[in-house]
């Protein structure tokens, strides 16, 4: 292994209305809404909101045939990604193919907040949805 995890950057979580979430985590749950973007390549925005080390993110799709919309209609709202920060995503992605997991993005993309993001396909995690992103 040529590559790091460093921690649990963040968790996804896909909502329907962003500004009706929000209500819930900022005036219920205490959090704050720091950083809010649309990523036009992923079809969604996003808010993230510190918790310590790690952040949540909350997701809504701005598409019908965005994957988070996608999400919703199969699964309603919830949890639906992990994203793990590593040292050097290129080497990861290399060397995670050559173990044989089957990599969503071969390349990495731009995620929100200008992080080098890629996902890898839940049938090789577990069943999880796992982000790999790096932030420099
Ligand atoms: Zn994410």
């Amino acid at each position: 292994m040529v590559f790091k995890v460093l921690k649990i950057d963040h968790i996804g979580v896909a909502v329907r209305d962003l500004d009706e979430s929000a209500k819930f985590w900022e005036n219920i749950i205490g959090l704050n809404i720091t950083a809010t973007e649309t990523v036009e390549s992923q079809k969604v925005t996003t808010a993230f909101m510190p918790t310590g080390d790690s952040e949540l993110e909350l997701l809504a799709a701005t598409a019908d045939d965005s994957a988070v919309a996608k999400f919703i209609e199969n699964k309603g709202e919830g949890i639906q990604h992990l994203a793990l920060r590593v040292d050097n995503i290129e080497n990861a992605l290399a060397d995670l193919k050559a173990a044989g997991v089957r990599l969503i993005d071969e390349v990495p993309r731009p995620g929100a907040g200008g992080a080098k993001i890629a996902f890898l396909h839940p049938k090789s995690t577990g069943g999880i949805l796992l982000e790999l992103c790096q932030r420099d």
